[in-house]
C-alpha cells in the first residue's frame, strides 16, 4: 500500500465516524506526508487542525493505522501550507476539477495559467465594467488604467480576468516581462529574501517587470514589512509606467490595516467591481464550460444548475464535473432525476444562509459541548467562551440585537452580550488564530 492509499483507507474509515462537516473541517487538505518504518508524518492545512488532529483525533488515526499496517507505531502531525496540497479527500469538488481535468502548464517564469484567456470569459453586466477596463489595460498596458484593482467575492472571476490580461499581452507581445503572483506569495518572497540577506536583488528583480499582476492584495493586511516593499516597487513601476493589475475581495478602503499611503496608490487607478451573474449568464457560462470539456449535459440540467447555483461561479464549475465524473464512470449522461441527487449537497451548500439553530449546532460541534451546554448557567471556562462566540456570532451573522441575544441565553443581560460581543471582536483582530478559528466555525455555519 502506498502513503497516499493507506490515508485514503484511513480516511474512509474516518468519515463513517464523524460528521460530514467535521471531517470537511479537520481532514480538508489532510495527506501523509511521510511513512518510515515505525511511523508516519501527516500533513495537515494549518495550526488549529494540527492541534485539534493531535488533541482529538490522534488515537482514532493510530488506532486505523496500526489496523492497516501493524508496525506503525507513532504519528507525527506537520502543518504543510496550500500550493503543496496533498492528496484530496473525496467530496472535495477543487480536487475533483484536478483529476479530472488537469491544469494546463503554468508557465514557470509568468505564473500564468494559460486556460484563463479572454476568449473563454463570460460577460454580463456583472462583470461588463471590469472585462472592459481588463481589455483596454491589455491593448495598452502601462498607458491608460494604471493600477487596475478589480474586486469581488469569491468564486467570480477575478483570477481569470486578471491572468487573461497576463496572456493577452504576453500573446501580442512576447519579449513583454509579466509576472503574476498571489499576494501571499509576494509576501512569501519578500520574508526569505529579508532572511537570507538577498532584498536587493529581489528589488532589482521586480523593478524590471513590465506588467506586474498582483492577485487577493487583501491578505497583504497587516503585513507591515511586506506591505513597504510592496509600496516601493509599486513606485518604481509606475513611475516608468509599468502596469500594475491587483484584485481583492473588497475595495481598497475597505482593507483592514492597509497603509494609507498604499491605499492611496489603489485607489489612484481604475477601480471596478464584479458582482453577482444573472440567471442567462450563469446558463451560458455552463455552456461555454460544457464545450470546453466536451461534453453533452441536457438544457434541462444546465437550467437546474444555473437556477440553483446562484452566488459563485467555481461552483458552478463544480456541479459541472461531478456530472462529468458520472458519466464517465457510466458511460452515459445522468437524467435530471440523477443530476439532482448528484448535485444534492453542491446545491445544498451553495444556499448560504445562517440560522440561530446552525450557529448553535456549529459552535457547540467545534468545541465538543451539548448544545443545551451553551445555555446552560454553567460559569466553567470551557463553556464561556464558546458561549461568548456564539453570541458574537448572533450578532454578526443575523445582526440580532443585543437584548433579543441576552434572552436567548438564558436571560443573560443586554451588557453582558455587548461586552461578549466587544471581547471576541477585539480578539479576532489582535490573534490570527481567533481569526482562523471563528472562520472555521463559519465556514461550518454555511455547510449545513
Ligand atoms: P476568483 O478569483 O474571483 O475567486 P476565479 O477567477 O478563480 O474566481 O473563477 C472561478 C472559476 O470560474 C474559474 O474556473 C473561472 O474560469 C470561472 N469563471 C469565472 N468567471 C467566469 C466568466 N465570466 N466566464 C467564464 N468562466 C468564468
Ligand atoms: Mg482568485
Amino acid at each position: 500500500m502506498t502513503k497516499d492509499e493507506l490515508w485514503q483507507a484511513v480516511l474512509a474509515q474516518i468519515q463513517f465516524n464523524i460528521s460530514p462537516a467535521n471531517f470537511g473541517t479537520w481532514f480538508k487538505n489532510t495527506g501523509i506526508l511521510l511513512k518510515k518504518e515505525k511511523g508516519v508524518i501527516v500533513s495537515v492545512p494549518n495550526n488549529f487542525s494540527k492541534e485539534w488532529l493531535e488533541n482529538k483525533y490522534n488515537k482514532t488515526i493510530l488506532n486505523i493505522l496500526r489496523g492497516l499496517d501493524g508496525e506503525i507505531k507513532d504519528i507525527k502531525y506537520k502543518v504543510v501550507h496550500s500550493g503543496l496540497k496533498t492528496k484530496p479527500a473525496e467530496n472535495n469538488l477543487d480536487e475533483i476539477n484536478q483529476l479530472e481535468f488537469p491544469e494546463f502548464k503554468i508557465n514557470k517564469e509568468t505564473n500564468l495559467n494559460p486556460r484563463y484567456i479572454f476568449e473563454n470569459f463570460i460577460v454580463g453586466s456583472f462583470n461588463e465594467l471590469s472585462h472592459a477596463a481588463a481589455t483596454a489595460v491589455s491593448k495598452s498596458p502601462g498607458i491608460i488604467y494604471n493600477p487596475l484593482f478589480i474586486y469581488g467575492g469569491v468564486g467570480l472571476g477575478k483570477t481569470h480576468l486578471l491572468q487573461a490580461i497576463g496572456n493577452e499581452i504576453i500573446k501580442n507581445s512576447p519579449r513583454k516581462k509579466v509576472k503574476y503572483l498571489s499576494s501571499e506569495k509576494f509576501t512569501s518572497e519578500v520574508v526569505t529574501a529579508i532572511k537570507n540577506h538577498s532584498m536587493e536583488s529581489l528589488k532589482s528583480l521586480y523593478r524590471e517587470i513590465d506588467v506586474l499582476i498582483i492577485d487577493d492584495i487583501q491578505f497583504l493586511a497587516g503585513k507591515e514589512k511586506t506591505q513597504e516593499e510592496f509600496f516601493h516597487t509599486f513606485n518604481a513601476l509606475y513611475n516608468k509606467d509599468k502596469q500594475i493589475v491587483l484584485s481583492s475581495d473588497r475595495p481598497p478602503a475597505s482593507i483592514p490595516s492597509m497603509e494609507e499611503r498604499l491605499r492611496s496608490r489603489f485607489e489612484g487607478g481604475m477601480i471596478t467591481d464584479i458582482s453577482l451573474p444573472e440567471f442567462e449568464t450563469r446558463l451560458a457560462i455552463l455552456k461555454i464550460k460544457t464545450q470546453e470539456k466536451k461534453i453533452k449535459i441536457s438544457e434541462e440540467i444546465l437550467e437546474y444548475i444555473s437556477s440553483h447555483i446562484k452566488r459563485n461561479i467555481r461552483e458552478l464549475e463544480g456541479a459541472l464535473n461531478r456530472l462529468i465524473v458520472y458519466q464517465k464512470l457510466n458511460n452515459q449522461s445522468p437524467d435530471i432525476e440523477t443530476a439532482k441527487t448528484l448535485l444534492k449537497n453542491i446545491i445544498l451548500h451553495s444556499v448560504k444562509v445562517a440560522n440561530s439553530k446552525k450557529i448553535i449546532q456549529s459552535v457547540s460541534d467545534f468545541y465538543d459541548l451539548k448544545e443545551k451546554e451553551l445555555f446552560s448557567i454553567s460559569r466553567r471556562k470551557e463553556i464561556i467562551r464558546p458561549r461568548q462566540i456564539a453570541m458574537y456570532l448572533f450578532r454578526e451573522e443575523l445582526k440580532s440585537s443585543f437584548p433579543f441575544i441576552g434572552r436567548k441565553f438564558n436571560g443573560k443581560d443586554h451588557t453582558t452580550v455587548i461586552h461578549a460581543c466587544n471581547k471576541i471582536s477585539k480578539e479576532i483582530k489582535n490573534d490570527e488564530k481567533v481569526e482562523e478559528e471563528i472562520n472555521l466555525i463559519k465556514q461550518r455555519i454555511y455547510s449545513i
